[in-house]
């Protein structure tokens, strides 16, 4: 592909699944690409201390795996080889959202990918490295992006880890920091105003670790999924099959309720949720890892796109901009179909300096309207708790209604069943659940719920 932007610098700050997914479509674009990432970057696979979520299950979503496959060619095959589990969402997957009918295990042919967060960043950065126009700098940690006499974006000021400072010009910088500390701080050094927030409280706190199965002991299942009952209970568990023949075992309490760290205490947790698949299999199988805490506060939306005078040579992506409930496991399948946008408006635009000026707004109007469909099937359920603070919408009992209706389809109805999965993947739109047809068929099994048979 001819580059647009051939002699031209970009910059991301950051190097967590976000930076790396944009330093990739970045490197189709620009003459170079640079990568700052405060931590070290280990050959190999291992958690790191700036993104601390990386020590607890991150699945791959369908939608993910696809955008990261049009960024990365041959990244499936690759992480295949290095033991990354597909699931059938349907079939091997034991789902239960307590209060909503069961689903039936059958086939639908998406595929959840199961492997470490580790494990999938040493292969995409391995993949980066291949590229001759990307530089991966480790232990760079950006003190602040650097203003041009416009107040634009025009580079940052990178500490490495001697507390030597440096400065680095380029054109776009992509603030893909998690925090979005460094397009704040710009923000409010350059006398601009900062973007309005959405907040839901969640007061999720995981409980993590690794267990093995001897032979013979393995579930019969790739992927439990088990929630309580909204509002009576807010315990959640997963059990997940990852490479080297480990699992990644996760409890979830909220609003105070905090899942053990000592072994029984922690069963006997596992005992409480809505079906014992999780606990049941835990009993035969053996602890590989401590039992690691990670608290989630809140889920926070970021509306950049409401800004009037958002800098040109800066766009900030992934969970800088919208962090959502991880129990629904999108936050990486966000920032990689975001990298494909920007992917695609880069391809489309006429590769001058000024180009910048069209592709940041419609950028942060197009990330607004991708975020919509995450956001809102992670915070409807987050909402039906009463103590969970957050705005609910006026129409919140009709969704729950609807959502509820087209569970019970998808309990009798596998294409039913599918559609609503590829939803959930972010692999097709959240309209197509909310056709004509469909809605008269949802009507029509609320009203008559023997119609749904
Ligand atoms: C407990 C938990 C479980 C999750 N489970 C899932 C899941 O199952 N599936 C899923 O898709 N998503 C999951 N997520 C969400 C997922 O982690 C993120 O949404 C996703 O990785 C995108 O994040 P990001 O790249 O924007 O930020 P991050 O992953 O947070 O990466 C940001 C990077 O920027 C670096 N950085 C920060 N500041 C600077 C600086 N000033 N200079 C240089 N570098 C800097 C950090 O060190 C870090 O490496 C989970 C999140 C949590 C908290």
């Amino acid at each position: 592909m001819d580059k647009r932007f051939a002699e031209q610098r970009a910059i991301v700050i950051g190097a967590g699944i976000g930076g790396l997914a944009v330093a990739a479509a970045l490197a189709n674009h620009f003459g170079q690409v640079v990568v700052l990432e405060r931590d070290e970057l280990p050959a190999e696979v291992r958690p790191r201390p700036g993104a601390a979520q990386t020590r607890h299950l991150h699945v791959l979503l369908s939608g993910g795996a696809a955008a990261l496959a049009e960024l990365f060619p041959g990244v499936h095959t690759r992480l295949i080889e290095a033991g990354a589990q597909l699931a059938d969402v349907g079939a091997d997957a034991n789902f239960e959202l307590a209060g909503t009918p069961k689903l039936p295990r059958r086939e639908l042919n998406i595929y959840s990918w199961q492997l470490s967060r580790p494990l999938l960043e040493a292969v995409l950065r391995e993949q980066l490295r291949e590229r001759e126009n990307v530089q991966l700098r480790e232990l760079s940690r950006v003190i602040e992006i650097v203003p041009d006499e416009n107040n634009r974006a025009a580079g940052v000021r990178v500490e490495s880890r001697e507390g030597k400072h440096d400065e680095l010009d380029a054109l776009l910088v992509i603030d893909a920091s998690g925090r979005g500390v460094p397009t704040l701080d710009f923000l409010k050094a350059t006398g601009r105003p900062l973007p309005t927030e959405t907040t839901v409280g969640t007061d999720l706190t995981y409980g993590t670790t690794v267990y093995s199965f001897p032979d013979g002991a393995e579930p019969d299942f790739k992927q439990a999924w088990v929630h309580g009952k909204a509002p009576e209970q807010g315990r959640a568990g997963f059990l997940v099959k990852r490479e080297n023949g480990l699992w990644d075992a996760v409890l979830a309490g909220r609003l105070g309720d905090v899942p053990p760290i000592e072994d029984d205490a922690f069963l006997a947790f596992a005992d409480t949720l809505p079906n014992q698949a999780i606990s049941t299999a835990l009993r035969r199988g053996r602890r590989e890892a401590p039992i690691v805490r990670f608290g989630y506060p809140e889920s926070r939306w970021r509306h950049f796109a409401d800004l009037t005078d958002f800098p040109v040579g800066l766009l900030p992506l992934g969970d800088a901009v919208c962090n959502t409930n991880p129990v629904f496991g999108q936050g990486m399948t966000v920032a990689a179909k975001e990298a494909v946008m920007l992917h695609r408006l880069l391809a489309e635009s006429g590769g001058h300096a000024s180009s910048l000026e069209t592709i940041g707004p419609a950028f942060l109007k197009e990330m607004e309207d991708l975020v919509k469909t995450p956001w809102s099937g992670a915070t409807a359920l987050d909402l039906a708790y009463p103590q969970t603070k957050g705005e609910r919408p006026a129409d919140m009992r009709q969704r729950s209604e609807y959502q509820a209706g087209v569970m019970k389809l998808a309990a009798v109805d596998p294409d039913v069943h599918r559609l609503m999965v590829e939803v959930r993947h972010l692999v097709k739109p959240a309209n197509l659940l909310h056709t004509p047809d469909l809605q008269q068929r949802v009507q029509a099994v609320l009203q008559h719920p023997a119609a749904s048979s």
